[in-house]
């Protein structure tokens, strides 16, 4: 079930039971962090058995389904830092600093109509806090079709999960089949006895990550003898980087879903392998990757919410293989595949006919055939690119066009 975090800014003051309440809720996690590490333990019921009656006895008042939830918490924490831990590049102990708490939905109420959360302090004191709503939250409050999930609670606003049952994905007339580069998605649309050639690129977002890079590098260097200080910027910049990337890869993924659901297209993609950086080196290659899983991530997610089809398949050889003849070649090619048999077809577009080749024939792609034959458009189709705005017509030719 597809769940969206919709935020909303708060009206007036901050009552003060609720800013002790996150106090408490900090105080728990932190606890319970501390406990977890020591008996080796991450899940949720663990922790609660671990920490919950001492926790009980110091704050005997304390609501305990926020208790519960603040295990919960403790446990994502705990189970990041021990992901770290397995990567080599684990920090200190995790310690929140931040205020907050998540509340569960049976540990809130909300008035859909006004806009206002009520949230139980302890035994006989609850808060009414009131949500500041523009349509756009109107429009999340007065569809019954979203249910309610947890609730994030700062100081200054409050994120509530909604939860819509998906649409069940309809049943695709084409196929688009994407190969994931570091700068584009390139592939096809397969539809019955055509294939148009079809690219979205992002330039911009390697740029984007060697810019910071490269200003990480430098606020290292200049505050080598300030520790702190070079952390918390670093952290500042990443937390930018993270932002401009990800804004763009929203873009492209709702490109690429939109021209999906006009076509009633299926969308392939390949499963991008898990990656274990050993080297330092490697952790720089491992940058350049995580803009690729994580626009897998947004659009797998917005093609649930939507009932778009969206088909994963291994990618093994899918950049040396002939999609015609069947033949593995050696080893990887140039810009251009080619094949003894006389295929020969632009890198990417290659590949992401493999991931197509896979899918149809594992019965992955709906009742769709695999005929590479109908490949003989040389207009490339352009779902995405930087200027998007300023040139929608058709990019001229491409090489690709087989001779099958
Ligand atoms: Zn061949």
């Amino acid at each position: 079930m597809p769940v969206k975090g919709v935020v909303f800014r708060l009206k007036g003051e901050f009552p003060v039971e609720v800013t002790s309440l996150l106090e408490d809720f900090r105080l728990a996690v932190n606890s319970a962090v501390r406990a977890g590490l020591q008996a080796r333990v991450t899940s949720r019921n663990a922790l609660t058995r671990l920490s919950y009656s001492d926790f009980r006895k110091e704050h005997p008042k304390m609501y305990a389904q926020h208790l519960v939830s603040a295990f919960e918490v403790a446990g994502s924490v705990l189970k990041n830092h021990r992901r770290r831990v397995r990567r080599g590049n684990a920090g200190r102990i995790p310690y929140i600093r931040r205020l907050f708490m998540k509340a569960e939905n049976q540990a809130y109420k909300l008035d859909r109509v006004n806009g206002v959360v009520d949230l139980p302090i302890r035994a006989g004191c609850h808060v009414m806090l009131k949500l500041v709503l523009s349509d756009y939250h109107r429009g999340y409050l007065s569809d019954p079709s979203f249910t309610l999930g947890s609730l994030t609670l700062f100081p200054n606003r409050a994120i509530i999960a909604f939860r819509k049952n998906a649409p069940k994905p309809y049943a695709p007339e084409a196929a688009l089949s994407l190969d994931t580069n570091e700068r584009s998605l390139d592939g096809v649309l397969v539809r019955g006895d055509s294939a148009v050639v079809l690219k979205a690129e992002f330039p911009e977002i390697a740029m984007i990550q060697r810019r910071h890079h490269d200003k990480r590098k430098k606020l290292q260097k200049k505050k080598a003898h300030d520790r702190r200080t070079s952390r918390r910027l670093c952290k500042r910049e990443g937390n930018r980087e993270r932002h401009r990337i990800e804004h763009r890869l929203h873009q492209v993924a709702n490109a690429v879903l939109s021209f999906a659901e006009n076509q009633k297209s299926a969308v392939v993609l390949e499963e991008l392998k898990g990656f274990k950086p050993r080297r330092n080196k490697e952790l720089n290659r491992r940058l350049s990757l995580w803009p690729r899983r994580k626009l897998h991530q947004i659009i797998e997610y917005k093609a649930q919410w939507r009932g778009i089809p969206v088909v994963k398949v291994d990618p093994r050889y899918s950049s040396r293989t002939c999609p015609i003849c069947g033949r593995i070649q050696d080893s990887r090619m140039g810009a251009e595949f080619e094949c003894e048999c006389g295929w020969h077809l632009d890198r990417h577009i290659n590949a992401s006919l493999n991931l197509l080749r896979t899918a149809i024939s594992k019965g992955m792609a709906g009742g769709l055939r695999f005929n590479p034959g109908a490949f003989q458009h040389d207009v490339m189709m352009i779902l995405y690119e930087p200027a998007m705005a300023a040139r929608s017509e058709p990019n001229g030719t491409s090489d690709a066009g087989g001779t099958a």
